[in-house]
């Protein structure tokens, strides 16, 4: 079994790659849940949507989020009726959201509705919430706190970072699955997600470090950030408000306590020299993920590591 902690956009482009070179029931994905909003009344997690689309082979990939050919008739109609719209749902991405809520209405947690959504998506891969607990990333600029989604969607990352902070999660427990999947994988893999904000909150929650630090199974990261800056979105500035270097070495970093192999782009082979002095086992390979093509060599790239356990050092692929 393979499993992939990770957020949204980026990770959903690595799952993407994943999932055709794998087959799904080989998958168990963990996801960031810190982005969850309550939204027109209606439960949303954003991270957890995107990956289930994507192994639904239903995520728009031009906008990296929602439904592929939705139409946002509801949106415009809730604006006419003064309701907020700065968080843009489709309508077809809304039944997710309407079957979501009437779920957890219900009685279920949130690991019961993924399961329940992703079985009638038809989706083979397992996905599970980091926990069913509600964990609220928070971050603090000069206008106060915000929601992540407030901090991003609403108002476009424009604001000076303080810090990030966790609500909730020294009280959260990890969803049912999620240490056993670590403890009993083949591999884990950490997706170019955004460190701070979709694996922050995900190693936040007690048990998650340890059962990371613990497994037998090689624990890889692929890096978000090429040179000095994110490949896109508030990564790079998030990581310095949590005086983490902007580069693959503030990603090795983040994830000092238990990575075995980092994977960073072609562009950073120097800086992985430097990494790799360190003590670090490093690997550069072609990461930017724009064709089908990209993706997958990605993910055949990252297995196939993972996979060779003897490699001592830094190798580079001839993509
Ligand atoms: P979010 O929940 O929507 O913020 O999504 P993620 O955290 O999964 O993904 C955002 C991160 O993915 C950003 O830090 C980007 O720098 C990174 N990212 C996006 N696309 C790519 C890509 O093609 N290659 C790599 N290496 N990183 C990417």
């Amino acid at each position: 079994m393979i499993v992939v902690l990770t957020g949204g956009t980026g990770g959903a482009k690595f799952v993407d790659g994943l999932r055709h070179v794998i087959p799904q029931k080989e998958l168990t994905i963990i996801v960031n849940t810190g982005d969850d909003l309550d939204w027109w009344g209606l439960y949303v997690s954003p991270d957890l949507d995107s990956i289930t689309y994507v192994l639904a082979d239903r995520l728009s990939s031009e906008r990296g989020w929602g439904v592929r050919g939705d139409t946002f008739f509801c949106l415009q109609t809730m604006g006419d009726l003064g309701q907020p719209t700065w968080f843009h749902t489709g309508d077809r991405d809304l039944a997710l959201h309407l079957v979501r809520s009437k779920l957890i209405h219900e009685g279920r947690t949130l690991a019961e509705a993924t399961v329940e959504i992703a079985n009638k998506f038809g989706i083979g891969a397992r996905i599970l919430p980091m926990s069913n607990a509600r964990v609220e990333t928070r971050v603090d600029t000069p206008v106060g706190e915000l929601s992540f989604e407030e901090y991003f969607v609403q108002r476009w990352y424009q604001d000076p970072v303080k810090s990030v902070r966790f609500a909730g999660a020294t009280e959260a427990k990890p969803a049912p699955g999620v240490l056993d999947a670590i403890m009993s994988a083949g591999a884990v893999l950490i997706a170019p997600s955004n460190p701070v904000t979709s694996i922050g909150p995900i190693l936040a929650v007690p048990g998650i470090v340890a059962a990371l630090k613990r497994t037998r199974a090689p624990v890889a990261a692929v890096s978000p950030i090429i040179g000095a800056s994110a490949v896109s979105g508030p990564a790079g500035i998030l990581m310095t408000a949590q005086k983490l270097p902007v580069s693959i070495t503030g990603v090795a970093q983040a994830y000092k306590e238990f990575l075995d192999i980092l994977i960073v782009d072609h562009q950073d082979a120097k800086a992985a020299k430097d990494l790799q002095r360190a003590g670090v086992r490093v690997h550069s390979a072609h990461t930017i993920m724009r064709t089908m093509q990209d993706k997958t060599q990605l993910a055949r790239t990252v297995l196939s590591l993972v996979a060779s356990k003897n490699t001592a050092h830094a190798a580079s692929d001839p993509s």
